[in-house]
């Protein structure tokens, strides 16, 4: 049988299930840079070139294998642009009895080409780069009343045996995020980061992004992503000895002008498949064993792929189409411009947007703290927050990143992925950083010219939801401080609110002026 198989750009790992029995001489390997997928959202010019760097070497790689491998570039004339018309026209040359696949990332995709009658059969193989499938994760979630991450992170422990003693958890306890919450101190300076050079093809495709996509977000350079196996490796590398051993402690501090402290940096490559999550998870396992790296900073990491990795794409997969349009706070307001420009005297606010252009990265206190609570607290309609997080971001693909935003960063989902609304105050952020030192705005202050806008748009946030936030065990107590405060404070809150709202464009004057 001469099968014809599809590797999209989000399956470079060589032991994708697509690929498993391919044939050199026989079998023909398709890849396709998709004008289609690259302008369905205007992604960061970093993320372009990191996947079609990636895919080039990818394509390579197969080659040197003697495997035959057909790959549709950007500039090609013949590139009909899609992927369905790419299969469509290497099958008509004919000689082929079925196209193979792996399960896709992104739900539209994954309807269309599961819909596509080709005249021969297709064979859907189960993307196993995940620790849990689709089905597992669905059986998980059947007559559960709530779907709670860490029930499922307990699952996954045991069913990888990560960081088990028997059948109990290393250390006696599930989770050590208690353990995690540490401000960074004045003294302790965070590392220098190993970024990789640009190889000859990622200079390539540097120079042809450079030019014909300027309409996209980002700096294309510096670019310090890796873009194959190798490069993906040593960088790896160099998190688990160098980084791994304080990830733990400062996991959700923030620092002016430092976007990647002590983190990972590994989604934009893991999310391609140029590392395996659960080899990756075993080899933190081991520098805790080894005595190398503390178990908070361990269990911290491995929580974050097993847990929420895992089970944000569970949820992804349970609820799509559906979940793409929840709006369980029914927020209608407009993008502040200043999550493009980043021109705003709001210093954490600014720092996240810049690390955004500049790297295509943010770290997750930033996303969720930041951007994402500030665009919850102004009530900004879901679908811009997905459109914004779906652009900035070198490691952004729906199913993790739907999840995130319309989950955990908006509650646009109403409580499935998260239990209460991440919503917090300026004090929540000067805690955890150092932004409020070097910010225009005063943090301490709720309604003054100079007040921080998180406060005033805090109690604001919980004032317009509360009918809808009552039902939520967790937000008791800030709901009770809300309603023990004076009429006059509320209001006065309310105003102040509706003027930041109105001044940042998320609502329009009339609006604000209806506000009393
Ligand atoms: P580290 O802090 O070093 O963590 C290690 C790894 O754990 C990450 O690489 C990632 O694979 C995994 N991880 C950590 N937190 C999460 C999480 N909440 N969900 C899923 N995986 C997680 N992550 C993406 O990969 N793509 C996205 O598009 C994305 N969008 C996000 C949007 C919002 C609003 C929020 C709050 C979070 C989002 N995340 C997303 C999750 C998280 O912020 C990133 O995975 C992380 O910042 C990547 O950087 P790192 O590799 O240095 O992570
Ligand atoms: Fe951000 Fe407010 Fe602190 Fe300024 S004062 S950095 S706006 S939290």
């Amino acid at each position: 049988m001469r099968s014809l198989r599809l590797v999209l750009g989000d399956q470079l790992s060589r032991t994708l299930s697509a690929l498993e029995g391919a044939r050199p001489g026989h079998d023909v390997i398709l890849m396709v840079e998709s004008r289609v997928e690259a302008r369905a959202w205007k992604h960061h010019r970093q993320k372009l070139v990191l996947v079609w760097s990636a895919m080039r070497q990818f394509a390579e790689g197969l080659r040197r294998e003697g495997l035959d491998v057909r790959y549709v570039g950007l500039d090609d004339p013949d590139n009909t642009g899609s992927i369905e018309g790419e299969i469509r026209r290497v099958l008509s040359e004919g000689g082929f009895d079925r196209v193979i696949r792996t399960a896709c990332g992104k739900w539209a995709l994954e309807a269309r080409l599961s819909a596509l009658d080709l005249g021969v059969p297709i064979e859907t193989r189960e993307d196993d780069r995940f620790i849990c499938s689709r089905a597992a994760f669905a059986g998980w979630a059947a007559n559960r009343r709530e779907l709670r991450m860490e029930y499922f992170y307990r699952e996954m422990r045991r069913k990888t045996g990560l960081l088990m003693d028997g059948d109990q958890p290393a250390g006696g306890r599930w989770n050590f995020d208690a353990d995690n919450r540490r401000k960074l101190p004045a003294g302790v300076r965070p590392p220098d980061r190993l970024r990789v050079t640009p190889n000859a093809v990622t200079r390539a495709v540097i120079g042809r992004v450079s030019e014909g996509f300027e309409d996209h977000f980002g700096a294309v350079e510096p670019f310090g992503w890796p873009t194959n196996a190798e490069e993906a490796e040593a960088a790896f590398q160099h998190f688990l000895n160098d980084m791994l051993p304080a990830f733990g402690d400062w996991q959700d501090a923030m620092a002016w002008g430092r976007p990647f402290l002590w983190h990972g940096l590994i989604s934009p490559a893991l999310n391609i498949g140029l590392l395996d999550p659960l080899d990756i998870c075993r080899r933190a396992e081991a520098a805790y064993r080894q005595g190398r790296a503390p178990l908070n900073a361990v269990e911290g990491f491995i929580r974050q792929i097993i847990g929420w990795r895992e089970f944000v794409r569970g949820v992804y997969w349970l609820k799509m189409p559906e979940y793409g349009r929840l709006n369980a706070l029914d927020a209608r307001g407009a993008l502040p411009g200043f999550y493009w420009s980043g021109q705003t005297d709001m210093a954490c606010v600014a720092d996240t947007v810049r690390a955004a252009h500049d790297h295509a990265y943010a770290h997750h206190i930033q996303r969720l703290m930041v951007t994402g609570n500030l665009a919850m607290l102004l009530g900004v309609d879901p679908d811009a927050v997905d459109d914004w997080y779906m652009v900035v971001f070198a490691d952004a693909y729906e199913w993790v990143e739907m999840p995130n935003t319309r989950g955990m960063a908006t509650f646009a989902d109403g409580g499935v992925v998260g239990s209460k609304p991440y919503a917090a105050s300026g004090a929540y952020i000067d805690r955890m950083s150092d932004y409020c030192r070097g910010c225009r705005y005063d943090v301490k202050d709720r309604l003054g010219d100079n007040a921080c806008p998180f406060n005033a748009l805090y109690w604001d946030f919980l004032d317009r939801n509360l009918t809808r936030l009552r039902g939520q065990g967790r937000m008791i107590m800030p709901l009770r401080t809300l309603e023990t405060m004076a009429e006059t404070e509320r209001q006065a809150c309310r105003r102040k609110a509706a003027r930041t709202r109105e001044a940042m464009g998320v609502i329009a004057a009339s609006d604000a002026a209806a506000i009393t």
